[in-house]
């Protein structure tokens, strides 16, 4: 089917046009600009921004796909969870068109949307275990359906791009961080800082990076106070031994999740990494060793399908679609929407 879908949850305004799994086009425009002066996300200033763009970024969808929309089999539309001015301007131009064209509407889940990239990258079947870390998330999730998650343990506290780009900020290294933290780590010595490995001690697939992000500033600080500043070499050392233990959580609680996974025999088993931190070649090397070691397909979406997207929206969409999960002119804006079924019951079609 061919499907246009639409995206505004946060300070991304996209929209896209699927036929099947073939991305025909796929529309972001950023707000990153707009913000840039408060230091964070303003709620009515992208709101605002959503209402402006929303319109050209379907007609540019559209237009660059090649088809009218009078051929569109469905509109899909992020219904939540995100800022509710931008899920409210998304959801009501959805309603429009729906009803204009008179084809069914479907309200996606924006982190199912993110969790079902990798069956639209890489086709992988269900179940498969998904690990998603960013700058706002991390969690261990088994996709089972395009309603149905099960939630193995996440963050507590911080989301580990989050720690990346505290720890580039506290050495006065350009942002985003990941990338910088990443490069100033390749060749320096990542045991000559001992820094904590948080929650390991503990069972489950619950991770922390916040304690890890003290422990830097009180080795920086000390290093200051020592030396009265800090050396090039420092500066990657401290890189080195954070991303290393970043990695080193994220590898042993990985284990612990495959172990969960795996006890449920899935007949072809996959892992699937997604989100900016999935960039980090040392953290995917370790991943993708253990799932070989398991003799489970790894996967990693590309990047530009890991950050926010329509496409990913509108095949979240078609998946509804096949599945008979239609929304009506009812379908909500929810600012709140845990993915886990077990927290929300109503997931997915909005009814
Ligand atoms: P959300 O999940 O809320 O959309 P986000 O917008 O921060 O969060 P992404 O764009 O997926 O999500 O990820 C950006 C984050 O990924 C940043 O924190 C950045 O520092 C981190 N990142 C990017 N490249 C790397 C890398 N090579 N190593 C580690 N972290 C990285
Ligand atoms: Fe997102």
């Amino acid at each position: 089917p061919l499907i246009l879908g639409l995206e505004s949850s946060c300070d991304d305004t996209a929209a896209a046009v699927l036929r099947g799994r073939e991305i025909l086009s796929s529309v972001v425009m950023g707000q990153t600009e707009l913000h840039a002066a408060f230091g964070g996300v303003v709620p009515e200033i992208a709101a605002r921004a959503h209402a402006e763009k929303l319109d050209l970024a379907v007609e540019e969808a559209v237009s660059r796909a090649g088809v009218a929309l009078a051929d569109l089999d469905a509109v899909a539309v992020t219904a939540g969870p995100g800022l509710i001015g931008g899920v409210l301007s998304g959801v009501m131009l959805a309603k429009g068109l729906a009803t204009g064209l008179g084809k069914p509407l479907l309200g996606v889940n924006h982190l199912a949307g993110h969790a079902l990239t990798p069956r639209l990258t890489d086709g992988l079947a269900y179940p498969y275990l998904m690990l998603l870390v960013s700058g706002g998330h991390c969690q261990f999730l088994i996709a089972r359906g395009p309603q149905e998650f099960t939630r193995l343990g996440g963050t507590i506290d911080d989301a580990p791009g989050e720690a990346f780009d505290k720890t580039a900020r506290l050495l006065g290294l350009p942002q985003p961080g990941g990338p910088s933290v990443e490069e100033a780590s390749k060749e320096a010595d990542e045991k000559r800082f001992a820094f904590p490995r948080p929650l390991l001690d503990r069972p489950g697939c619950d991770l922390s990076f916040s304690g890890l992000k003290t422990a830097l500033l009180r080795t920086r600080d000390k290093l200051v106070a020592e030396q009265g500043g800090l050396h090039e070499t420092d500066r990657a050392d401290l890189c080195a031994g954070f991303q290393a233990a970043v990695r080193d959580v994220l590898r042993e609680k990985t284990r612990r999740a495959l172990a969960l996974y795996l006890a449920e025999s899935p007949a072809a088993p996959a892992f699937a990494i997604a989100g900016g931190v999935a960039a980090n070649k040392a953290i995917r090397a370790v991943l993708e060793t253990l799932c070989a070691e398991d003799g489970v397909r790894f996967t990693a979406p590309p990047l530009a399908l890991c950050t926010d997207n329509a496409a990913m929206i509108a095949y979240a969409g078609s998946e509804l679609l096949a599945a008979g999960e239609t929304a009506d002119m009812t379908l909500a804006a929810r600012p709140r929407w845990p993915l886990d079924r077990a927290a929300a019951p109503l997931l997915g079609s909005g009814k």
